[in-house]
C-alpha cells in the first residue's frame, strides 16, 4: 500500500468481485481466484562495487496455472510491494486468458532502483534472484520476462544463471531476451505496437481516422514510446508525453501542440524512459507538471507509465474533448475513477486487453524456442497483429452484446475460462 492508500491488490480484487458477483462464480472458485496460488519471498544478499553486501527484498507471486505455465515480469522498482506484484499476477492470469494464450499469470519483483545500482550490481541481484527462485520456475513452470525497469540484458544475466545451476540450455525459461540470444523478433516493439492495434480497431468500430485524433501520453519508457511510434505512423497526432525525472524526483510531461518527434525525443532519453528537461526545453517542448498529462484538451489518453494514474482525485481533471482511454500500463485507472469514466460515456479499452502485446510476444519467443527456429520481424509482427485483432473483438463484441463496458466484457471472457480450466482440471 502506498502513502496515500492505495492499494493495487485491493483494486484486484474489488474487479475481480465484481464481475464473480455478475457471473454468479461458486463461492470455492471466487475464494481461489481473488488469491494467488503460490507467492516466494526472499532476501537477496548482493557484494556491492564498493565493498560490502545489501540486502534486496524480493518476490515471485504465481496467481493460477490452470491454463498452462505462469507468465509475467519482473519489476526493478524502489517502490514495490508484494501487494503490487499480487495484483500484477491477478491482472496477468486474465491477460493471458483474454488473449487465448496457453498460459497462466505470474509476477516478480525486486525492491530495488537500479537507476542508482551499477550494471554488475544489477547482474548480481539477477543472479541472486535465479539462486533463490530456481527451482520454482521454469519454461513449464513459471516464465518471468521484462517490465518497469527491466530490460534484455537483465533477462539474458537471469537465464545464463539459469542455465548455470540447471547444466544445461534452457532459453524458455525466460522471455524478452536479446535478439540472437533467444529472443524473438519484435519483442521490444510488442506491448506498445499492440495498444495501436487495438486502437486501430476501436477507432474502425466507431468510424473514426487517426488523422482527426491527438494523444497524451504517460510515460516514455518502452510501452510507450514504441506506442507512440505507431500512432504517429498510422497518422495520429501525439501532443505531449511525460516521464520521471530523476534528479527533480518527479514527473514533467513535454507538449509540442503540433506534434511531438519521437526520433528528437528519443536522442535525449535514458535508458530508464527520462526525457533530459535542458534538452527538450532547448528543442522547443514546453514543460508541465507529470499530473498535467491528462488536463490536455485531446482526444485520447494513454497511460503508460505505473499503476494509479488516473484515479478518484484527478479523473475530473480530463477534459470533457477526451473520448478514449486505451492503457498500456498495467493497472493505471481505479475502480472509483472507471466508474466516473463510465458515467461520462468514455470509451476505455482495459489495461489487460490493451496491453496484451508483450505477453503474446513472449509466448511467441517461446514458441520460437522450443523449434529453436526464429521468424523474421514481419511474420512475429502480422501473428502478434491478428492475435490482438481477434482478442479485441471478442471483447467488443461481448461488450456489445451484454450492454457493459469493454473492461467488465474482458474479464467475463478471462474469468469464464479460467473458472472453466479449474473445473476441467478437477480442482473445484
Ligand atoms: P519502463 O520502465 O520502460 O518505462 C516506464 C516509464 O514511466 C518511464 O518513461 C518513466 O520515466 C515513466 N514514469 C515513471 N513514473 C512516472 C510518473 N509518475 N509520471 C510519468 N511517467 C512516469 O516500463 P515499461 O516496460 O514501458 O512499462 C510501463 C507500463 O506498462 C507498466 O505498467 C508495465 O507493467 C506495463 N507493461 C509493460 C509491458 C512490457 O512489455 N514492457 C507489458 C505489459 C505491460
Amino acid at each position: 500500500m502506498t502513502e496515500d492508500g492505495y492499494n493495487p491488490y485491493k483494486m484486484a480484487q474489488e474487479q475481480f468481485d465484481r464481475i464473480a458477483e455478475k457471473l454468479d462464480l461458486e463461492e470455492s472458485l471466487r475464494e481461489l481466484l481473488r488469491e494467488p496460488i503460490r507467492e516466494y519471498h526472499f532476501n537477496l544478499p548482493v557484494k556491492m562495487d564498493e565493498g560490502g553486501t545489501k540486502v534486496f527484498k524480493a518476490f515471485r507471486v504465481q496467481h493460477n496455472d490452470a491454463l498452462g505455465p505462469c507468465k509475467g515480469g519482473i519489476r526493478f522498482h524502489p517502490e514495490e510491494t508484494i501487494d503490487t506484484v499480487r495484483a500484477l499476477a491477478m491482472w496477468m492470469t486474465w491477460k493471458t486468458a483474454v488473449a487465448d494464450l496457453p498460459l497462466g499469470g505470474g509476477k516478480g519483483g525486486v525492491i530495488c532502483d537500479p537507476r542508482e545500482l551499477s550494471d554488475r550490481e544489477q547482474e548480481r541481484i539477477c543472479r541472486e534472484y535465479i539462486k533463490a527462485i530456481n527451482k520454482n520456475i521454469g519454461p513449464l513452470q513459471d516464465v518471468p520476462a521484462p517490465d518497469v525497469m527491466t530490460t534484455a540484458q537483465h533477462m539474458l544475466w537471469m537465464m545464463d544463471e539459469y542455465e548455470c545451476i540447471k547444466g544445461g540450455q534452457y532459453p524458455g525459461v525466460i522471455t524478452g531476451k536479446p535478439e540472437g540470444k533467444g529472443g524473438s523478433k519484435g519483442r521490444t516493439e510488442a506491448t506498445g505496437y499492440g495498444v495501436i492495434y487495438v486502437l486501430r480497431e476501436l477507432l474502425d468500430e466507431i468510424d473514426r481516422d487517426f488523422e482527426e485524433i491527438t494523444a497524451s501520453i504517460q510515460g516514455f519508457g518502452n510501452v510507450a514510446q514504441h506506442a507512440a511510434e505507431l500512432f504517429i505512423e498510422y497518422g495520429g497526432t501525439l501532443v505531449s508525453v511525460s516521464c520521471w525525472d530523476q534528479e527533480d524526483k518527479k514527473a514533467y510531461c513535454y507538449y509540442r501542440e503540433d506534434g511531438v518527434c519521437i526520433d528528437e525525443l528519443r536522442s535525449i532519453t535514458d535508458r530508464y524512459g527520462s526525457i533530459d528537461k535542458k534538452k527538450a526545453k532547448e528543442r522547443g517542448y514546453e514543460q508541465f507538471p507529470g499530473d498535467d498529462w491528462l488536463k490536455h484538451e485531446v482526444d485520447l489518453l494513454i497511460p503508460a507509465a505505473l499503476e494509479n494514474a488516473i484515479n478518484e482525485d484527478n479523473v475530473d481533471d480530463i477534459p470533457s474533448c477526451v473520448e478514449l482511454i486505451v492503457s498500456g500500463a498495467n493497472g493505471p485507472i481505479t475502480p472509483e475513477a472507471d466508474e466516473i469514466l463510465e458515467d461520462r460515456d468514455m470509451i476505455v479499452v482495459p489495461d489487460f486487453l490493451a496491453n496484451s502485446g508483450g505477453v503474446t510476444c513472449s509466448y511467441f519467443e517461446q514458441v520460437q524456442n522450443n523449434q529453436n527456429y526464429y521468424w523474421p520481424k514481419d511474420e512475429v509482427l502480422e501473428k502478434l497483429d491478428n492475435s490482438m485483432t481477434k482478442a479485441f473483438h471478442e471483447v467488443w463484441d461481448m461488450a456489445q452484446e451484454k450492454d457493459v463496458r469493454m473492461r467488465d466484457a474482458a474479464y467475463m471472457i478471462s474469468i469464464n475460462k479460467v473458472a472453466e480450466a479449474c473445473k476441467a482440471r478437477g480442482w473445484i
